[in-house]
């Protein structure tokens, strides 16, 4: 797989029929991957990331190629995760790079952390002001197979506890089969979301709605408030439509998944499961980026639920802007 670097003629008309009259002028993008190689063991990284180094800033430069015009301002990004690497030690790298940005290109980061670790570390980062929120991950659980881990797995509740001190973000993937439409992921995502209301809860890729039949158990979280969905990495419309008519326009909140936005694929709904298809793999080079086909899904998706330019403008940018807004509010 290659992270591409320029468009061709068929993604530039692609991109220009998801975008043109349709995307704001000013982007947030809400869910993004910075990576540190040198934090990682080998092997652990999937191989398009081997020996590339993303910075907050070169993520930014990256963007330009599906957000052009300069769009992106505001950004949340935090390290791609992999099973075994220092996480301290590659959140501080993070903080310290988001650090040497000009103002001009305000960048938030997520710590990445595991069920284990010692909170005191992003206590602190928090309460400095460089840490804005945790991104935990199935991967951190001591299991040999994380396929099936619920929330309190592998985001317990210190975690929740600490966001809800702060109103930081917590960046959840959601794991089993069904998602968002598994019943025991339900009760938790409620209660948990219920005990820590500051708690600025994103349910990333719609809730990992990939499958987009999942889409469906979000009815269950509709009266959760600090829960919203990010639209990163999701290429079919049907899911992103579920969560506008069920969460609202006001709780669906634009990401890119870089780097995997910049991968030649798409997902698809296949039964009970997804299929992630990519143009190297499937040796399809006509496909185009996984990042363009995402935004043609969500601008499908508020094209069929009828959403004007303010509702639009709230997905791309002001909902995330609210919930920056509630960081020691
Ligand atoms: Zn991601």
């Amino acid at each position: 797989m290659k992270l591409e670097t320029e468009l061709n003629a068929l993604d530039r008309l692609l991109l220009a029929e998801a975008t043109d009259g349709f995307m704001p002028a000013k982007v947030c993008d809400i869910h993004a991957h910075v990576v540190e190689p040198s934090g990682y063991a080998p092997g652990s990284v999937a191989a398009h990331l081997t020996g590339v180094t993303i910075s907050p800033a070169s993520y930014r430069a990256a963007m330009e190629l599906i957000l052009p015009e300069r769009r992106l301002v505001e950004a949340l990004v935090f390290p791609f995760p992999a099973r075994q690497h220092d996480r301290p030690a590659i959140n501080r790298w993070m903080y310290d790079q988001i650090a040497t940005l000009p103002s001009s290109s305000p960048t938030q980061g997520l710590a990445i952390v595991a069920p284990t670790d010692d909170p005191a570390p992003t206590e602190e980062a928090m309460a400095s002001g460089r840490c804005r929120g945790l991104k935990p991950y199935h991967f951190y659980v001591g299991r040999a197979d994380t396929s099936q881990v619920t929330v309190e797995d592998f985001a317990p509740e210190w975690m929740w506890k600490q966001c809800d001190r702060h109103g930081a973000v917590l960046m959840l993937h959601l794991m089993r089969d069904a998602a968002v439409a598994d019943p025991i992921n339900q009760e938790q995502l409620r209660r948990l979301s219920a005990k820590y209301p500051n708690c600025q809860v994103v349910l990333a890729h719609i809730a990992r709605s990939f499958n987009h039949r999942n889409a469906r158990g979000l009815r269950t979280l509709a009266n959760c408030p600090n829960l919203c969905v990010d639209t990163s990495a999701v290429t079919e419309a049907e899911g992103m439509r579920v969560a506008l008519d069920v969460f609202g326009p006001q709780r669906v909140l634009y990401g890119s998944d870089y780097p995997i936005s910049h991968l030649r694929g798409r997902c698809v709904t296949v039964g009970n499961q997804m299929l992630w298809l990519y143009a190297e793999e499937n040796k399809a080079p006509q496909m185009t980026l996984i990042g363009i086909e995402s935004l043609i899904a969500l601008r499908a998706a508020c094209t069929q639920a009828g959403l004007g330019a303010v509702d639009v403008q709230r997905i791309f940018r002001d909902n995330a802007l609210a919930v920056f807004a509630k960081f020691h509010a």
